[in-house]
């Protein structure tokens, strides 16, 4: 049960599926193709657009905790096929074998956190100011939720957004990147058999749209997608916002970071460095949360880029399969040619580059692996404020932690942020108002490998989204608040007479 059309067929998907289509699915792992897969025109995108919509008028009539029924039932198909999905994930996307797993039980843990939050959609009672009223706020689905994914999560990202959408009452059209559209595929058919257990949920409650950026402008120009919940580039937040927001719908993003970790110098630097390496070479650094800065007091950076040097130089590279190896491959040639030109540009801003060059090449002459680079500054400067995709990481020193918090905010993005220390001061003025400007702020943990729990998202241009935890099921629902006179009178607000 190895290849792809094994797995892909395990799961319930028809082999036509894979052959004929103008799509071509390559592994990054070797640069082979594993199928062709059949694109959505922008008139069909419409279609199911439509039968997502005529799903939703009847899903929201389901109650919540019924609706939470289908979730569990999915969460428990995941977990039966969470081994072939994970390697259709390293297949496809390049990730080491336990990251491919991690990903599907992501998954699994956001579908018990939509079961339990299909019991818990709660609206507030709000203190009337006029005698025999009663204020209440209800939650009720948007209808559909548009959901764009990018190639580096190409199944987790979905299900955080359709578990959520789907409790909330909502159906959800799904356009994934065009990098990974078997793992989409895949999650449909799995999808499909909770369907099926679930016995009378409506047809066209979770649809995907395999193709490009113009099937994916489909769903953000439809006026019947309520929400778009798009995450990939800045530069693809860029187009999608502005176009939603002309026709005031509504949109969640989840773009681009330029993440940093602050080490200071009370630091246990054991912990540090193991922070910094998981992060920073995890997914071949192409993690939205991937470690890319670091920012270190001057007192100790000797030591710890020596410690970073070893174990970069211990971390195994090559076939994401082989259980031994630790970095896989960057996705293709394009973000190959990304890293090369972002380490040319740090050489030319003072930058002293170790590794970045390419490996494996005569083993995979079609697959792209590279030696993770770390690239010692001379301070921030400009490509250390860009987002490269790739294993890279940027080596700061500092002497004032004012400068450093500075540092660390001082980039356009604002995803994930992390600070190493044991000073109580500076781990608080970390969290404060007046410390990191990101969405996620950790404490002697690393940037990346956020839990289900909490909400994730990033602030200035990574968007502003939130996903996952906490409360971010409130964007998959709109709000409605309920004045209930139980009087005799018809007092007026704000005390007004009008009339009498
Ligand atoms: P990408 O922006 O190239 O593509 C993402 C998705 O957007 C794809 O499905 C693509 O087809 C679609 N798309 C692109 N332009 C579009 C348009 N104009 N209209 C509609 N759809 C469009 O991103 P990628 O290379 O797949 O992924 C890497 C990027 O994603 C990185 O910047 C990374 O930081 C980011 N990312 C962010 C998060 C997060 O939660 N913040 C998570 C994962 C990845």
């Amino acid at each position: 049960m190895d290849t792809p059309q094994d797995i892909l067929r395990n799961l319930g998907l028809n082999s036509s599926a894979l052959t004929g289509g103008t799509l071509i699915a390559r592994s990054p792992i070797d640069g082979a193709e594993l199928a062709q897969v059949h694109e959505h025109t922008v008139a069909q995108a419409h279609a199911a657009i439509t039968r997502a919509r005529q799903a939703s008028l009847a899903w929201r009539d389901v109650p919540a905790p019924r609706r939470g029924e289908l979730i569990r039932l999915f969460g428990e198909t995941l977990r039966q096929h969470k081994q072939e999905l994970g390697r259709l994930v390293s297949l496809e996307a390049g990730k080491i074998v336990a990251e491919g797993e991690g990903e599907v039980q992501e998954m699994i843990d956001i579908c018990d956190f939509a079961v339990g939050l299909s019991r818990q959609l709660y609206g507030l009672t709000i203190a009337s100011e006029r005698p025999g009223h009663r204020m209440m706020e209800t939650w009720h689905p948007l209808g559909v939720v548009g959901v764009i994914s990018a190639f580096n999560f190409p199944v987790a990202v979905w299900s955080w957004n359709a578990a959520l959408a789907l409790v909330c009452g909502n159906a959800v059209v799904w356009k994934p990147s065009e990098k990974t559209p078997l793992t989409a595929l895949a999650c449909q058919a799995l999808f499909a058999q909770a369907v099926q257990r679930f016995g009378d949920a409506p047809a066209g409650l979770s649809e995907v749209l395999i193709g490009g950026r113009e099937v994916g402008e489909a769903l953000v120009d439809s006026h019947t997608v309520a929400l778009v919940s798009a995450t990939g580039s800045t530069r693809m937040g860029r187009q999608v916002g502005p176009r939603v927001a002309q026709r005031f719908g509504r949109v969640l993003l989840e773009l681009g970071g330029n993440n940093a970790i602050i080490v200071g110098p009370t630091a246990d630097l054991d912990m540090a460095a193991r922070g910094i390496v998981f992060g920073a070479i995890g997914t071949a650094g192409q993690r939205c949360t991937t470690t890319r800065r670091l920012i270190v007091h001057e007192s100790i950076a000797d030591q710890l880029v020596q410690r970073l040097h070893k174990a970069y130089a211990s971390a195994p590279i090559g076939n994401p399969l082989d259980s031994g190896n630790l970095v896989g491959p960057l996705i293709d040639r394009a973000s190959f040619d990304a890293m090369q030109a972002a380490l040319t540009a740090a050489r030319e801003q003072g930058g002293k580059v170790a590794g970045g060059e390419r490996v494996l090449a005569d083993q995979y002459p079609d697959a792209w692996y590279v030696r993770p680079a770390i690239a010692e500054m001379p301070g921030q400067t400009d490509v250390v404020c860009h987002e490269t995709f790739a294993p890279i990481l940027y080596v700061m020193r500092y002497k004032d932690f004012g400068d450093a918090l500075a540092m660390q905010n001082g980039v356009p993005q604002g995803l994930s942020s992390a600070i190493f220390t044991n000073d109580l001061r500076e781990a608080e003025t970390f969290l404060s108002a007046a410390g990191s400007d990101c969405g996620i702020a950790n404490v002697n943990i690393g940037t990346s490998g956020a839990e289900i729990g909490g909400a994730f998202g990033g602030e200035k241009e990574t968007g502003g989204g939130r996903e996952s935890g906490s409360d971010s099921w409130r964007n998959y629902m709109r709000r409605a608040t309920n004045t209930i006179n139980y009087s005799r009178n018809l007092p007026l607000a704000q005390g007004i007479k009008f009339g009498e």
